[in-house]
């Protein structure tokens, strides 16, 4: 299988991108955010949970995440691997996630990060706002205690990933094609 953690600060470009990696390598894309938000529209007892931690910023809590992942994981017992996109996003959730797929007899092959500088992120996360209907990327000071969050309690899932070898950096400004075919490049080494 080939199972890839999708890493990078929220407006690096992670859902773009494991568009285009879902249809080239045949994987199942499992995004944190969208099944929340799916829940959100749905109006569903998860999605209100959800929505009152999202709206501020913050992490909705491991339990419920993990919880949650796992069974949108299990939905899809054929799959010739995973991309996880915004997940995990906690030391917690990262080794939750290894005691999941080791269950499966798997694990992850290798984080693929887009690294993306600060002042990119805002003027992204912004644009975004106007075309997208996202409450959290319309305010200012959300979009700050994301990008807090993301330093305080994600960053360190990346140095999980590294002490095991399996961190690869790509540079996360350029054309998205660029960006994927860097991203193609680095799965291809490990294939
Ligand atoms: P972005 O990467 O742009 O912040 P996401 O769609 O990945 O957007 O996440 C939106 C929000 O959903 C997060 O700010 C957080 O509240 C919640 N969320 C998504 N994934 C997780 C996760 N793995 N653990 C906890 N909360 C999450």
């Amino acid at each position: 299988m080939l199972n890839i953690v999708l890493f990078g600060p929220p407006g690096a470009g992670k859902g773009t991108q494991s568009a285009k990696l879902v249809e080239k390598y045949n994987l199942v894309h499992l995004s944190t955010g969208d099944i929340f938000r799916a829940n959100i529209k749905g109006a569903t007892e998860l999605g209100m949970l959800a929505k009152s931690y999202m709206d501020k910023g913050q992490l909705v809590p491991d339990e419920v995440t993990i919880k949650m992942l796992q069974s949108e994981a299990d939905k899809h017992p054929l799959s010739k691997g995973y991309i996880f996109d915004g997940f995990p996003r906690t030391h917690t959730q990262a080794l939750a996630l290894d005691h999941f797929l080791a269950t499966k007899n798997t694990g992850i092959t290798m984080m693929l990060a887009l690294e993306v500088d600060e002042e990119e992120l805002r003027s992204r996360l912004t644009e975004r706002a106007k075309i997208s209907g996202r409450p959290d990327d319309a305010d200012p000071k959300i979009i700050q205690k994301r990008i807090e969050v993301y330093q305080e309690e994600t960053m360190p899932v990346k140095e999980y990933y590294a002490s095991q070898h399996k961190y690869k950096g790509v540079h996360g400004v350029g054309s998205v094609e660029d960006i994927f075919i860097a991203l193609c490049n680095e799965i291809s080494k490990e294939q």
